[in-house]
């Protein structure tokens, strides 16, 4: 799965699965853009990674939740990469809580980033793409967008609008050669399943068949797959990679 001469951007490419997708791409051969919210030394640190694997690498402070901040984070990854080839909406956040107790702000918050931020970047790189008539979209969905989870209404909401936009975009963009795929991953070692504790974490492994929490690089590999042109004829598909917990 080579991706030499083509260009990735990756949205909360500085921590967690969006590092490990950022340096998976490179190493197959990508130059990449990584775009994170406000973790400078982490960015910094992952923008080191992809340099070692002798790619192109740009990192860029932007929230994606923000229209027009997105689009001239684009216009500067053209500008300085040439192309955009690749993009993986992947920059997500939590703000659980239960239904009655949910404030706006919380509720408002989720849907920004992991659901309109996904709307302005696909848009952005969209344009491109469709004049370069061929483009990958990976949408990083989650398996609580399938099946919902009490405590995360405004995130399973986020993800489950993420799948219908990810089909939707999928059959605009056909035409052009512009393939929009999703990856719904189950429960994966990052600070976003730190923050639960080690209870918690134990009790979702007893509803894993695979009896374990995944690497983010056990993601990443997957989306290398649909960003490559091994997937030439996969779109508007949602893949899960959760160990099996949705069957
Ligand atoms: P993480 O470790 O918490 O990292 C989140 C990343 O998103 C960081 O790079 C962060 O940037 C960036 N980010 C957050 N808000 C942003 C914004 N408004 N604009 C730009 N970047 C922003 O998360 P993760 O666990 O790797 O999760 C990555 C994706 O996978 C998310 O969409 C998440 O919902 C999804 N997912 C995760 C799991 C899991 O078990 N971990 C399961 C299913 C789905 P900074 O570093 O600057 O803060």
């Amino acid at each position: 799965m080579q991706l030499t001469g083509k260009t990735a951007v990756v949205t909360g490419g500085s921590r967690g699965i969006g590092r490990a997708v950022a340096v998976t791409l490179a190493e197959a051969g990508a130059d990449v853009a990584i775009i994170y919210a406000g973790n400078t030394a982490a960015a910094e640190e992952t923008t080191k990674m992809i340099e070692e694997k002798g790619v192109k690498a740009l990192a860029i402070q932007c929230d994606v939740s923000d229209e027009k901040a997105v689009a001239t984070m684009m216009k500067t990854v053209k500008k300085e990469l040439g192309r955009v080839d690749i993009l993986v909406n992947n920059a997500g956040i939590t703000r659980d809580g239960l239904l009655m107790i949910m404030k706006e702000e919380d509720w408002q918050a989720v849907l920004d980033t992991n659901l309109n931020g996904s709307f302005h970047c696909t848009k952005a790189a969209a344009r491109l793409m469709m004049k370069q008539r061929c483009g990958s979209i990976i949408n990083i969905t989650s398996v609580v967008g399938e099946t919902g989870n009490a405590g995360q209404a405004n995130y399973a909401a986020a993800k489950a609008g993420l799948i219908g936009f990810t089909k939707s975009v999928a059959k605009e963009l056909a035409s052009r050669n512009v393939r929009c795929n999703a990856i719904a991953p189950g429960c994966i070692a990052t600070d976003m399943t730190a923050v639960l504790g080690d209870e918690a974490v134990a009790n979702m492994v007893k509803n894993i068949p695979l009896g374990r929490v995944a690497q983010p690089e056990e993601v990443a590999k997957a989306v290398l797959f649909l960003a490559s042109d091994d997937a030439s004829y996969i779109t508007g598909q949602v893949l899960n990679v959760d160990g099996g917990m949705v069957m």
